[in-house]
Parts: C-alpha cells; structure tokens; sequence
C-alpha cells in the first residue's frame, strides 16, 4: 500500500540520488584528468568562478540559469543535469524494488559507480581502474553481508568475468594483431561478477554482445565508414548489469523455462 511515509521516503530517496548524480558530474570530468574529486569545488569552466552553493542545486539550478553560468554566459551542457536526473531515477528504482535494505544500499553504491565508468567510457574510451579495481575488492566483500549471491559466487563471478573477457581480448589480439575491446573492460566485468555472482556473467555478455550489436550496426549503417570503428563497450556491459540488477534472476527463469 502506498502510504504518506513511504510516498516521503521515496522522494528523499529521489533527491538523494540526484546531489550524488551532481558529485558524479564531477568524477566523470576529474577522474580521467587525474584532478581531485574533493578539491576544490565546482567550477565554470570558462571564467573560472566557483559555482555558489545556490547555483549547484541538481537539475534545477541548471534549469533557473538555463544552462549558463551566472558569471560570464558560457553554456553548461545539458549532460549534468541529465546525469543527476538519471541516477535520482536509479536511485528510486531501486528503492521501489528493494525498499531500505542494506541490498538497496549496495546496488545504489553500484549504479553510481557504473553511471561514471559509462561517461567516462564515452568520453574516453578507457574504463579507470580507480573504479573497477576497488570495485572487485568491494564486491567481494560485500558477499559476505548480502543474502545473494553468496561469497564463493561472487569469487566465481570475478574470476569467470575476467577470464573470459581476457580470453576475447588476447584472442582478438592474436588473430588481428590489433586490441578490440580494453583490457578495462575485463576488470569491469569482473567487478560486476563481484557484486552480483556467476550467474550474472553469461547474461551480462549474452545481452552486452546483443545490445551492442545491434546498436554498433546501427551507427555503422548511419555512418557508413568502415567496419574498424571504435565503439566503447563498457557502456553495453553496465546496462547489461543493471537490467540483471532488476530483471536477471526472472528473465533467466522465463528463458529456461521456454526450453521445456
Ligand atoms: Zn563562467
């Protein structure tokens, strides 16, 4: 039942998600630069003035100034408040599937780390193991506090989740003489192996690949270059991850149940 408490936990819930999507902002523009996250605070990147406490309100800010600093008029792009407004929306997901459970925690954790490695993959193609090398400790860790998947799970998750990205990429390597996918998205499949266990890594790469796929010739037909296009691949990963977060255990049931 719907209820006042719950309709008011749900909507800090929403605001909480949306100031972590602002920090986000910031991670995704430091972190491949090697800048502090912490130090020092929000800044337009054109003039150089701080962004004040009541500028850097998520969302809204970015709608009162429409997208511009108060200072000197340079455009803000509509990316940061997007980003605080989608994982506001994970945030509530989550909640409205896990309630406040310490699962809800993790997977909030989760989601936004993977909100910045999809970013920092678009804009860099590179996934930072600032991100994906802590993340396999943490989710191993974590195991052991989570009803699911189980700690001997989740080792497999990240040995099976490297291994066979790894195998892909030296494979690749080995026959072309070229590198297709990174190395960093081995460590981010294995981060994902971590936290949610082995079975999530076959659906992880079966929808990833389909996904990909699909999305990769779509852009080679619009583009019409050649076949050797760069497309980041850890984007398709996360969104593989977060629809097993979600959908995973009742899809691989469905699919089973439709061989029988
Ligand atoms: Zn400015």
């Amino acid at each position: 039942m719907i209820t006042l408490p719950f309709l008011y936990m749900a909507f800090v819930v929403f605001l909480v998600g949306a100031v972590i999507g602002s920090f986000l902002n910031v991670c995704i523009y430091r972190m491949p630069l090697d800048q502090s996250i912490i130090s020092p605070g929000s800044r337009c990147m054109s003039c150089g003035t701080a962004v004040r406490w009541f500028d850097n309100i998520p969302v809204i800010s970015w709608l009162l100034l429409r997208g511009r600093c108060r200072g000197c008029g340079a455009g803000f792009s509509i990316r940061y408040p997007l980003v605080e407004l989608l994982n506001a929306c994970l945030f509530l997901l989550l909640f409205l599937r896990f309630g406040l459970t310490l699962p809800f925690l993790v997977y909030a954790l989760l989601v936004s780390a993977l909100v910045v490695v999809t970013f920092i993959d678009f804009d860099h193609q590179i996934i930072p193991d600032e991100i994906s090398l802590p993340g396999i400790g943490l989710g191993f860790l974590v195991s052991f506090f989570l009803p699911e998947p189980g700690w001997l799970s989740s080792l497999a998750g990240i040995i099976v989740g490297w291994g066979s990205l790894a195998l892909v990429f030296y494979a690749y390597l080995w026959l072309t003489g070229r590198e297709g996918m990174g190395g960093g998205d081995a460590k981010l499949l294995a981060m994902l192996g971590g936290f949610l266990g082995l079975q999530a890594v076959p659906f992880i790469i079966f929808t990833s690949s389909l996904v990909g796929s699909l999305a990769g010739l779509s852009i080679m037909a619009l583009q019409r270059k050649g076949r050797h296009l760069a497309i980041p691949f850890g984007p398709y990963l996360v969104f593989g991850a977060i629809l097993y977060i979600f959908y995973g255990p009742w899809l691989i049931n469905w699919y089973l149940r439709l061989g029988k």
